[in-house]
């Protein structure tokens, strides 16, 4: 049975086979699904990207169409190179997506659908995702409540799981993670319940902002756009621009200590951080404490 960060696993191989490219077969064995398919063909649709909500798996069209797959029992997705072989038997393909060369096939998925954004909404089976750092309607207070929230259900968490957690604030990619809690000068493994509403907003701020910036810089691929440094052409090292990102081993850009690496979270994400200006705060030590 796959557990969630299989799931996450194969929502980003299926993001890094199929994104961007145009549908140009579809072959289900789910007689529901086909009928849907004769109405409002995916054929020619183009494969917007593919996220991972708690068991469910999530694939974006263009025209507002999104295929909804539970991958729970044996459900799986397979990606294949066209005219390679299949692992698992035809009798168990339930949707097969062919964009060019490649082929996601879903064998023995027990939930598929086809859903709206609209008729996603309104399912109160499927996670919702939290407020998205790059919606116009965006706010830095929706963001904070969402953080603060999640502190209260789940004080345990660390944070930059949680920055990282898609139904706490939506947006967020695992560079970004880093480098906002760098921002706020928060270490990565602190609990939710050690941070402070000031480290809340500061972090809330810089997620916006990077996000932004990012969009506007137009690289889109997760790459953040440290400010002071010149933004020249696409060819230059992506990791020239980051605080903390993929700098392990290299010195701080603020302080000059060595920036630290580490696997965290149930998807053994990297994590970087700089020991000295992101220091670790016992709980017991914080005065204000007492006053809970
Ligand atoms: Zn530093």
């Amino acid at each position: 049975m796959p557990e969630g960060d299989t799931i996450f696993r194969a929502a980003r191989a299926l993001q890094k086979a199929l994104s961007g490219k145009v549908v140009t077969a579809f072959e289900t064995g789910l007689a529901k699904l086909a009928s849907l398919n004769d109405d409002t063909p995916l054929v020619g649709r183009t494969v917007e990207k593919i996220e991972a909500r708690g068991k469910w798996c999530l694939m974006f069209f263009s025209g507002d169409l999104i295929l909804v797959t539970h991958m729970l029992m044996s459900g799986t997705w397979h990606i294949y190179k066209i005219g390679e072989k299949w692992w698992q038997p035809k009798s168990r393909m339930r949707v097969a997506i062919t964009c060019g060369d490649y082929q996601a096939v879903a064998f023995n998925v027990p939930i598929a659908e086809f859903h709206t954004t609209r008729s996603l909404e309104r399912n109160s089976q499927i996670p919702k995702l939290g407020p998205d750092v790059l919606a116009d309607d965006f706010s830095i207070e929706a963001g904070v409540w969402a953080l603060r929230d999640r502190a209260a259900s789940h004080p345990d968490d660390e944070i930059a799981v949680v920055l990282l957690n898609q139904r706490v604030l939506a947006g967020l990619g695992n560079v970004y993670k880093s480098e906002v809690a760098f921002a706020a000068n928060v270490n990565p493994f602190r609990q939710m319940s050690t941070i402070t509403e000031r480290e809340m907003i500061m972090m809330v701020e810089a997620s916006h902002k990077y996000m932004k910036a990012n969009v506007l810089d137009g690289s889109g691929d997760g790459i953040v756009t440290y400010t002071g440094n010149r933004r020249t052409t696409h060819s230059m090292d992506s990791s020239d621009r980051l605080w903390v990102y993929g700098r392990s081993g290299k010195e701080c850009r603020r302080c000059g200590a060595t920036i630290l690496m580490r696997k965290q979270g149930e998807q053994a994400r990297s994590t970087y951080w700089c020991p000295s200006c992101q220091p670790w705060h016992e709980m017991a030590n914080d005065p204000s404490n007492n006053l809970r």
